[in-house]
């Protein structure tokens, strides 16, 4: 592991980062994104179609949420992100499995958020 940081990184990157950070990233690019991201597949929703008409079987993919941490360098903290949304969708539709997926992948990035390691029930608040 390389103690090199980039010239716009000016302190260690917290426990969680994945550190992969590049000297030529754009401002809003300079950002600590978490090693451990949560998958979760939705088998309830439509598949994402990708490539030319006529589509072939491989065009079209499950879709998944991924919740992670990302923290801009600017920023005091880190927040938890609900990524890859299906489409423009502002809503998501979870079987009582996938949402108890969600559940625990946040409560997992919490923790991590916290300073704590993902997996250890620790619940002294
Ligand atoms: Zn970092």
């Amino acid at each position: 592991m390389s103690t090199v940081r980039p010239f716009w990184l000016h302190e260690p990157c917290p426990t969680w980062c994945d550190q992969f950070h590049e000297g030529d990233l754009d401002v809003s690019d300079r950002r600590h994104v978490s090693d451990d991201a949560r998958t979760i597949l939705l088998s309830t929703e439509d598949m994402k179609v990708r490539g030319q008409v006529p589509h072939k079987p491989s065009d079209y993919q499950p879709v998944e949420l991924v919740i992670y941490l990302d923290q801009h360098v600017r920023e005091v903290g880190p927040r938890i992100v609900f990524d890859q949304l299906p489409g423009d969708r502002k809503m998501v539709h979870l079987l009582p499995t996938e949402a108890r997926r969600v559940a625990d992948a946040l409560l997992a990035m919490a923790l991590l958020a916290e300073g704590n390691k993902p997996g250890t029930e620790d619940s002294d608040n």
